[in-house]
Parts: structure tokens; sequence; C-alpha cells
């Protein structure tokens, strides 16, 4: 099938894809990809993401520091605010909590995510989420800060009352290839109730690839591997999935054919 997947959150402005940008964004279209997200995770790759986009529509930029980032906000702030005016992005971030490590500090990170919402509200865009042992703080953190166009959790590996709290939230839920490890069971019981009009499928690439690549660098067209076992999961045909999910990742990103 043609032109139909999304990828909605893939980082193709990293360095690992210097040797072969281009023939990785070919495979992609010749995988049946309409659309890929191209997530900025500072101020550098969300300048190359909106240039790459000024040569592709296919690509969708955002902007944003990554929250593992959060501790250069002071020298990064100046360059997205600049990028703000100058570009049209589909969402801001990837911005988030991230405990898993003591670093950034999270009082860092927390200033780093209100840096995002206000940009959020200035140009009316959907916040995209990283969230890493950090449920709860994220999910407490937007109840009191209503998003001005709701958002995307992405990576998604919640349980199922954290997904209830976040679809209450206005939340979609990003699914990634962590969705096909052989592991990932408890994941897939969660993903198999959600309501499919708030799910979103991503590859995150280069990093998370999915089962049959599972430790190799990860790429756009490996989303439709990703689709294919949430088509098997919701019991429908691949193509089903694909039309959902782009319909989904469409309303998200307030994009319109
Ligand atoms: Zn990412």
């Amino acid at each position: 099938m043609r032109g139909v997947w999304w990828d909605t959150h893939a980082h193709v402005m990293d360095e690992a894809f210097a040797p072969d940008r281009e023939a990785i964004l070919s495979r992609a279209w010749d995988k049946g990809l309409e659309g890929i997200v191209a997530v900025g995770y500072d101020a550098a790759t969300s300048r190359m993401a909106l240039h790459m986009a000024r040569e592709d529509p296919r690509l969708h930029p955002t902007l944003g520091l990554h929250p593992q980032q959060a501790h250069r906000l002071a020298q990064e702030r100046e360059a997205l605010e600049a990028l703000a005016r100058e570009g049209t992005f589909v969402a801001v971030g990837e911005t988030g909590l991230d405990f898993h490590y003591d670093h950034p500090p999270r009082a860092l990170q927390e200033e780093a995510l209100a840096f995002h919402l206000e940009l959020a509200k200035q140009l009316n865009l959907p916040l995209i989420f990283h969230v890493r042992d950090a449920a709860s703080a994220l999910l407490d953190w937007i109840e009191a800060h209503p998003l001005p166009k709701g958002g995307v959790w992405h990576a998604f590996t919640g349980t199922r009352e954290e997904a209830r709290r976040a679809l209450r939230l206005g939340l979609y839920l990003g699914v990634g290839g962590i969705l096909t490890f052989k592991n990932a069971q408890d994941l897939r019981d969660v993903v198999r109730d959600l309501p499919r009009d708030r799910v979103v499928l991503e590859t995150d690439a280069p990093y998370l690839a999915p089962v049959p690549y599972r430790g190799k660098r990860n790429e756009p067209s490996y989303v439709v591997e990703t689709g294919k076992l949430l088509a098997q999961l919701w019991n429908v045909a691949p193509e089903e999935v694909a039309l959902q999910t782009r319909e989904n990742a469409r309303r998200l990103f307030g994009i319109h054919p």
C-alpha cells in the first residue's frame, strides 16, 4: 500500500543518518509512508528539520529541546525563539521529563517544560512529550498547566491507569518499536484496549527499532512493522490501522491534506 503510513516521531536530522539520509527517506516513501514528523531535540536539529521540510513537504518539522538537554536551556532559548518566529512547525517538542538519571536536575527540566508550553501557546501548537520514569510527575504537571492544542505522549509505555489519565487530559499516545518486543506483553495488553482514535504510530528513529530490526539503527520505513503488529492486536487489516492512525496524526498536528 502506498502513501498512507505516518511516522509521527523520527529524528531524521540525526548524525546516524548523515551517510545515507536521502536513501532512508526514499525507502520510507517507497514503503508507503505519507508523512514523517521530523522531531527537533535542540535548536540546531529543529532548524535542520525546518530546512529539510522546505525541500520536501512530506516532512513536518517540530522545534524543541530534549529534556536530557535541559541543562542547555539558557544557551538554546534565544535560538529556539528566533526559529519559532522564522518558520512554520507542526508541534513544540520534544520536551518532557526524564527522571531516569539524576541529570539534568528536575527543576531545570521543569523550567524547560514551562518554556515549551509558552512557545506552544504563542504558536497555538500541540506538544510532544518524552516521559521516562516520570509519568505521574508529567501528568500532574499537565493537569496544572492546560495545553493550548493538546499533545502526544511519545514512545508510550505506561500502565492502563496512566493511559486513562493521559487520555482524560486530551493526549494522544505514540506507539513505537517497543510494542513489538518480546517482553512487552503488558504494553500490548494496554494498547489493545486504547481508543483507536487516540493512537499514533512512530519510530523514534534512529532509536528503538522494532522486531525484526531490534538493536539495529531504526528508520521511518520500519514504522510499518509496528503498524502490522498493532493490526494483529486490534484484529483488523494493516490498511485499516494505516488509515486510522493517519487520520489521528493529521488531527493531532493540524495537517489538512
Ligand atoms: Zn525522540
